[in-house]
């Protein structure tokens, strides 16, 4: 017999992904919603809840039908205690017992881990990771986010946190992070820096496609914004891109240094870019990093999208729930 789906949710800066999966890790039902975290703590997790209760009305499931619980949230989690400690993207989540508060309502087994730690699961057990025993997995979307597999095996590291790749600091004097520092690689190459350094050159005078494509309204182009200009040509938002590449290359060198694995995935909304990004990115990480690991390493698109945090989520309840 089968065993029961595990119920995730995967808790961003912008949303929360609900879903049921499935033993293989198979998305059997999903639900999106906003996570609108700047309407405090108590409104994000009522959010959840509505979120879980939806799925399992559509489904027609009670929890009695649900193997365990399996929240991934992009947070510094201290694993033991099913805590979120601190959420660079999601304003005022910290301090938070998520785990025991989920477990609370439902009375079942509720693992919280990382989104991006959950991530790098699910692209190893499913997808562009298959079969590949030492790999970093890179989300970069509006944060950036990181998550490590070892011999097989994630890495959390001494209390849950490892993998906090966004967060190196990659200019000691850049601009201002959300963590609290200053020039981390989060703040030099996700999306959220694209379009702050976009919008910096337009206020410059600069000229570009971009302010025409947000019709005018400025603070609306995204990275997203960004990538269709440069596919057309537009030479300042190729420009914008090629440097956050840069940046990325920094980052990735450091971590085929550091790490020597054998892949480097790297999924997340600006991804989605492509060669524009991936390209000046390697070259740069090859010019820096030392020319065994970087010869070593493939660097590749995640294959999962957006489930693989959810998928990843299933894989990580399962594997503490059976020990
Ligand atoms: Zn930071």
């Amino acid at each position: 017999m089968a065993e029961l789906p595990v119920l995730t949710i995967d808790l961003g800066g912008t949303k929360i992904h609900t879903a049921l999966i499935s033993e293989d890790g198979r998305m059997i039902a999903e639900d999106y919603r906003l996570s609108m975290a700047d309407e405090g703590p108590e409104a994000v997790i009522q959010r959840i809840f509505a979120g879980i209760e939806k799925l399992l009305d559509e489904e027609s499931m009670s929890i009695s039908m649900i193997h365990s619980i399996g929240i991934a949230s992009a947070s510094i989690i201290d694993i033991d205690k099913g805590l979120i400690t601190f959420s660079p993207n999601l304003p005022g989540l910290n301090d938070i017992f998520l785990r025991d508060i989920l477990h609370d309502k439902y009375g079942i087994d509720t693992y919280l881990i990382n989104d991006s730690s959950a991530a790098a699961l699910g692209e190893h057990r499913y997808g562009a990771g298959k079969g590949v025993r030492n790999l970093i997995y890179l989300a970069v979307s509006t944060g950036i986010g990181g998550g490590i597999i070892i011999e097989d095996k994630l890495y959390l590291g001494a209390s849950g946190c490892a993998g906090e790749l966004g967060h190196m600091t990659i200019k000691a004097d850049g601009p201002l992070c959300q963590c609290g520092n200053t020039g981390c690689l989060e703040v030099l190459a996700s999306g959220t820096a694209m379009a702050r350094e976009a919008k910096e050159r337009i206020r410059a005078g600069e000229n570009t496609i971009l302010v025409e494509m947000a019709k005018g309204v400025i603070e609306d182009i995204t990275a997203e914004t960004i990538s269709m200009a440069a596919r057309n040509g537009d030479s300042l938002a190729q420009e914008v891109i090629s440097e956050a590449a840069v940046y990325l290359g920094v980052g990735l060198a450091n971590i085929v240094n550091s790490f020597n694995p054998e892949m480097i995935i790297i999924g997340g909304g600006v991804s989605k870019i492509g060669d524009l990004l991936f390209n000046p990115a390697i070259q740069e990480m090859r010019r820096r990093a030392f020319k065994l690991p970087a010869q070593a390493v493939r660097i590749l698109p995640a294959e999962l999208g957006g489930n693989a945090e959810v998928i990843g989520a299933a894989i990580f309840a399962r594997e503490q729930k059976s020990g």
